[in-house]
């Protein structure tokens, strides 16, 4: 799908986020690990939540984890959204433990917390790939 045809927003990879970006091309699920302190986190960020490290390494995460919390949205906020409510948005306990925000790529009727998900990747254009998440 090129670029053109894809209507929604899309992520502009910066320097903290890059390699994570890259890795969604390559469908790799990519989170920090502090040089610091080894704390793994989602998302990107040029410094450690907890020692202050400026120094972190992109490690493949499994791409399984379970559901926090989740919303379904059934109103189109913006003019791009229109045609693609309904739509769920999760929060994901990646079994690495970071906290990863996402969306479903289908909703199951019966969606609940702690349910198991894994991701799944959506190329939507030469240079983007977006990390989604099904219900397993
Ligand atoms: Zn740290």
């Amino acid at each position: 799908m090129s670029a053109d045809a894809y209507a929604l927003p899309l992520p502009r990879p910066g320097p903290d986020d890059a390699a994570f970006w890259a890795g969604c091309r390559r469908h790799e699920l990519l989170i920090q690990r502090c040089d610091g302190c080894t704390a793994l986190r989602w998302w990107n960020a040029p410094m450690c939540g907890r020692c202050n490290a400026l120094e972190a390494t992109p490690v493949r995460a499994s791409g399984r984890g379970t559901i926090f919390s989740y919303t379904t949205t059934h109103r189109a906020f913006s003019p791009a959204w229109q045609g693609k409510v309904p739509y769920t948005v999760v929060v994901v306990e990646l079994e690495e433990g970071p906290r990863m925000t996402s969306m479903l790529v289908e909703a199951p009727a019966a969606l609940r917390i702690g349910q198991h998900v894994e991701v799944v990747f959506e190329d939507v254009t030469g240079e983007v790939t977006l990390p989604k998440f099904r219900v397993i």
